[in-house]
């Protein structure tokens, strides 16, 4: 997956896809291979949730979204991956009550995680104007 692939359109469909939303933050975040934060060894296999690792000597398992932004992430990630698309694509400003309606999801849930979203976004851009580079965000924690 390389980065100009990423359009808005299939940030969009990952709405639609929990599992493939998890496969595609693995992709990113192991495309230059994969090592055990344990142990350093990188030979893995597949583990107990979907995308994620389990390292073939230690047998750490790093679930797909750990060390993302989506780490801790209370609701699922297809969700996320919409309020990523409406920050990082959408020009309109959605309140976080229509995105809560939207996604049936409490209000503060969604205002919390998108402000995450915002800070990381601003944190790498140095105008308001610049481009969001999307997997900068997406890797910020
Ligand atoms: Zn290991």
């Amino acid at each position: 997956m390389l980065k100009k692939d990423i359009s808005p359109e299939f940030i969009q469909s990952l709405y639609e896809d929990n599992d493939k939303a998890l496969q595609f933050i693995a992709d990113i975040k192991w495309e230059k291979g994969f090592t055990c934060r344990k142990c350093g060894h990188t030979n893995f296999c597949q583990g107990k949730t979907v995308a994620s690792r389990r390292c073939t000597r230690c047998k750490k398992e790093e679930s797909a979204t750990a060390h993302t932004i989506f780490h801790n992430c209370k609701f699922p990630i297809s969700k996320a991956f919409y309020i990523v698309y409406t920050v990082c694509f959408e020009k309109r400003k959605i309140s976080a009550n229509n995105l809560s309606n939207e996604l049936e999801l409490n209000p503060m849930t969604c205002w919390k995680f998108r402000k995450k979203i915002q800070e990381c976004a601003e944190k790498r851009q140095n105008t308001p104007d610049d481009e969001i580079d999307l997997m900068d965000v997406l890797m910020g924690e």
